[in-house]
């Protein structure tokens, strides 16, 4: 009874264990799914702001070309830029007020479309003219301006993003040529400003342009430094002054800083989700290459974002509909195990003595003999049988009967040690195992539940007795013939007067 017990504590451990170990999997899933997702949807935000960024740059590209065609590479222009070109720094000097005055007009427009650089450079790429800074020429852009070098080296148009003297910027650069020969080219060029205005209309988002401190403090004029702001994004990117309006600027908050630091380092794209005043957002950091394929800045979107708080909530209703599914099944799972370890008990026990039956008996009873007599210990059996028992049901009913079975057997299971066995055989018979026992000692347990029996208070109106027979098993004996000798000293115990115990004489000695 008390091993069944312990059993049964054994098996609810294990099912405990068990199914805390499925939670704990399927929790685990649901957080590396939960993060494989969010890295998804980050990536995929990602993309779609590069693909932006590129569809930005193509629309850009056309405009621009649009401009040079119709205004810029005209036979008036290109004469001037020709003519230059022979000329000493004084006639330069002349041809450069008359093709500012030429172009002023067409300047005046593009201004108001958001272009920046409308700058004429000579085939060794000198500085020609700058539209939107006269007073800055003549300087060599060699080394300096990857696109004017590879214009007019190649004779082909440049696009990019390139650092400038003045500015940083996506840069549409052109070979010009008059009458057939190459006499130099020009970039017609928007402001970032122009750039995150279009960005920004096809991401629905603010777009911010910061540019590395070195790659500024490198090429732009020493003057024209003001131009550049520090950022609040990082210590080493700056903004460009004139874009964005600083009134527009979100406040990051504290920690912002820290948190983008190590993306930043990467010099790659990188995104993140970060709360701008109580409202989240997603943030994406797009790397900017210039032609030399060096990362020197980063378009940054700013987006008001409920999508991965979204994720998020998902998550936890995914993990709270997990958790009850779980729980649902663990409960289930629990009243079957319970119910079928009822059953199982049940099918053990005798229904009117909750004594082990029979069939139990011996399952248990074979188990135990065949391990004692693999390691050569006594192994001995008592069989119980109440004497004149017909008699109490005659006298006082079936009831009465039933009555004194279960006293008699209450007096026999809590009589015995926790290693020895008892169990109903049938009708008023009980057998009891005594392992490792000798054949004195089972005989004197043996007498100890009898007396037991007679001295206690089995039936309030007549006294009960059990006679036993013990027998010990001898060597090279079978379970049921040792059960067969018990049975016959019962019998001896019935022919000599009841009411006693007698013990078997060992079969292999005295
Ligand atoms: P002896 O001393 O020789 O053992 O005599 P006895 O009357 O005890 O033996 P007998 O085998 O003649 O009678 C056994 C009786 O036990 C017969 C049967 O009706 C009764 N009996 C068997 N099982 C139960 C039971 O579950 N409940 C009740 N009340 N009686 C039972
Ligand atoms: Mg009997
Ligand atoms: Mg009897």
């Amino acid at each position: 009874m008390r091993s069944a017990i312990l059993e049964g504590m054994k098996r609810t451990l294990a099912f405990a264990a068990a199914s805390t170990l499925l939670w704990v999997a399927i929790m685990l899933a649901l957080a590396f799914d939960h993060r494989a997702r969010k890295e998804r949807f980050l990536a995929d935000e990602l993309e779609l702001y590069a693909s932006r960024v590129e569809t930005t740059v193509a629309n850009l590209s056309i405009f621009s070309r649009y401009v040079l065609e119709a205004s810029v590479d005209l036979p008036e222009v290109t004469s001037l830029v020709a003519r230059a070109l022979r000329s000493d720094e004084a006639g330069r000097a002349v041809v450069r007020a008359e093709l500012r005055s030429v172009m002023a007009g067409v300047y005046e427009r593009l201004v108001r479309f958001d272009f920046r650089q409308l700058h004429f450079h000579f085939p060794d790429s000198t500085s020609f003219l700058r539209m939107h800074s006269p007073l800055n020429f003549g300087d060599s852009l060699k080394g300096v301006r990857t696109t004017v070098d590879d214009a007019n080296a190649t004779l082909r148009p440049v696009v990019g993003f390139e650092e400038g003297r003045i500015f940083n910027g996506y840069r549409f650069v052109y070979p010009l040529f008059h009458e057939g020969s190459h006499v130099g080219s020009v970039e017609v060029s928007f402001s970032m400003a122009s750039f995150l205005n279009v960005l920004g209309r096809l991401s629905e988002c603010f777009n911010l342009f910061v540019i590395r401190r070195e790659a500024v403090e490198s090429t732009v004029f020493a003057e024209l430094l003001s131009n550049y702001a520090a950022s609040a994004i990082s210590d080493d990117y700056l903004f460009d002054a004139a874009v964005p309006p600083p009134e527009a600027l979100p406040d990051f908050g504290k920690g912002f800083k820290a948190r983008i630091a190590g993306g930043l380092a990467t010099r790659g794209d990188f995104a993140l989700p970060w709360t701008i005043a109580g409202v989240e957002h997603v943030i994406l950091f797009k790397a900017v290459e210039n032609t030399r394929g060096e990362q020197v800045a980063y378009l940054v979107s700013v987006r008001e974002e409920a999508g991965y708080e979204r994720l998020r909530q998902d998550f936890f209703l995914l993990t709270v509909a997990a958790t009850l599914g779980w729980f649902a099944l663990a409960v289930v799972g629990w009243l079957f195990l319970r119910d079928r370890a009822r059953m199982r008990e049940l099918s053990r026990t005798d229904g009117l003595t909750r004594l082990a039956n029979r069939a139990s008996f011996i399952e248990r009873a074979s188990l135990e003999f065949d391990r004692s007599g693999r390691s050569a210990l006594p192994f001995c059996v008592a069989m119980f049988d109440i004497d004149d028992f017909k008699a109490v049901n005659d006298s006082f009913g079936h009831n009465a009967g039933d009555r004194v079975l279960k006293a008699v057997a209450g007096l026999l299971g809590g009589g015995i040690r926790a290693t020895d066995l008892v169990a109903r055989w049938g009708g008023e018979e009980f057998i009891a195992l005594f392992p490792g026992t000798r054949l004195a000692g089972a005989a004197r347990a043996a007498e100890k539940l009898r007396a037991a029996v007679e001295a206690g208070d089995v039936c309030e109106r007549r006294a009960v007795t059990l006679s036993v027979g013990v027998a010990e098993r001898a060597e090279g004996e079978g379970f049921e013939a040792l059960v067969a000798r018990a049975d016959a000293a019962l019998y001896e115990a019935k022919g000599a007067g009841k009411n006693r115990v007698v013990a078997a004489p060992n079969a292999d000695g005295p």
